[in-house]
């Protein structure tokens, strides 16, 4: 384990908070193969999944335990003796086992969920940890619910857990329900007030219902957590988990303000990206941030004449840090010339003088009707332009249909 000051450890919930989300489940096979994308990306720890939940939750884990070496293999138990054994069961083939335990905190799920009393709470967290050290020395320990747990009453439990042998304290937002101020807080008080906190890694592992799970995520670094839990594409339960390619990329493009590293091999970001939406049938939203399509999209004339001239103009990283194809001018009714011209130019394709207006405006007209102008749109614009020194048949048929028809 690195034990840097200034790196975080990443641990990746893809295939158990992530897989846990409507739609997104995945059947062992497809699990192998997205641990194995994981592995290349350079990821810390894997949580493979629960194995008290299903059979093919035991065999995911046990699988991935036995085919994926370097990072560290973890899965999730409850409190209880029967979970506990299934997940270390199914960690037995591992080089690196954790055990990772939870248990709620807060008054709200031990009153209504639970249905036991604080006494009983700290008893079964600290049970549970003891057992689970009986099997692997790594445990980590979840206070579900912690950000809405008592403080005082939170701190107890976590030094208990301490004391009993956890390495790892995760203090969830497991509802998505701080902000980020409050986290930063939240962290750095729990660190000064519990007995043994630095015999211990801080973990974060925060929920988006709000849109926060990102700017949290940092702030509990800033805080002084070391390890910070998320998944591709910011995929689980509800609104889904802290996104990894946000919180890594943050911590790239914001090095001077933000000094922390993961060891993260971003070019693989959107790689492992594709991958996990290919196996779940489930599309990455266009604008999601660093590895949707249109992360590294311009469409706007002014927007692509600056890209063109210097691409940091409104790229603050390159398409290719985080293995996006190039950056693509998408041609469309908001282009501007100069990116017809260059994509003209791209393809092989000589326009110059009334035949680049020509072709101008004819992307133009079929952008009013289209999504988006093709290459393939170009060329025959192009050639149409070069033949007779006019608008190509595009062109002329998107000037009958007017700007008004289409999509
Ligand atoms: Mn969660």
């Amino acid at each position: 384990m690195r034990t840097d000051a200034s790196s975080i450890l990443v641990f990746d919930t893809t295939l158990r908070d992530g897989e846990q989300a409507p739609g997104f489940s995945l059947d062992v096979p497809a699990k192998l193969a997205l641990a194995r994308a994981l592995d290349a990306l350079g990821v810390d720890v894997i949580e493979a999944g629960f194995p008290i939940a299903s059979s093919a939750d035991g065999e995911a884990v046990r699988q991935i335990a036995r085919g994926v070496r370097r990072p560290i293999i973890a899965a999730l138990a409850r409190c209880r003796r029967e979970d506990i054994e299934a997940a270390a069961q199914a960690l037995a083939p591992a080089g690196r086992p954790r055990l990772h335990v939870f248990l709620a905190t807060s008054d709200l799920h031990l009153a209504q969920k639970l249905r036991i009393t604080r006494e009983q709470c700290l008893d079964a967290a600290v049970s549970g940890v003891r057992l689970a050290r009986r099997f692997t020395d790594d445990v980590e320990f979840s206070a579900e619910d912690a950000t809405r747990s008592d403080v005082d009453f939170l701190c107890r439990v976590v030094e208990a857990v301490i004391a009993a042998g956890c390495r790892t304290v995760n203090l969830p937002d497991t509802v998505g329900f701080a902000t980020p101020d409050e986290t930063r807080a939240f962290f750095a008080d729990l660190r000064a007030r519990v007995t043994g906190a630095d015999r211990v890694v801080w973990s974060t592992h925060c929920h988006d219902d709000l849109g926060l799970a990102t700017a949290n995520s940092l702030a509990a670094i800033e805080g002084g957590a070391r390890q910070v839990e998320c998944t591709i594409n910011g995929i689980g339960e509800r609104a889904g988990n802290a996104a990894l390619e946000e919180i890594v990329m943050t911590l790239r493009v914001r090095h001077a303000r933000l000094p922390w590293r993961t060891a993260i091999h971003a070019e693989q970001l959107y790689a492992a990206s594709q991958l996990l939406s290919q196996l779940t049938t489930e599309p990455v939203q266009a604008n999601k941030a660093i590895v949707g399509r249109n992360a590294f999209a311009h469409e706007a004339g002014i927007h692509q004449d600056g890209v063109l001239k210097d691409a940091r103009t409104y790229e603050i990283m390159r398409p290719e840090d985080v293995g996006q194809p190039a950056a693509r001018l998408v041609l469309g009714r908001h282009s501007g010339r100069h990116a017809v011209q260059r994509r003209c130019e791209a393809l092989g394709l000589s326009v110059r003088g009334a035949e680049l207006d020509a072709v101008y405006r004819a992307v133009i007209d079929l952008g009013a009707r289209r999504k988006a102008v093709t290459d393939a749109d170009l060329r025959r614009i192009a050639d149409a332009a070069h033949a007779d020194g006019g608008p190509g048949e595009e062109a002329r048929h998107g000037e009958t249909l007017g700007y008004g028809h289409g999509v």
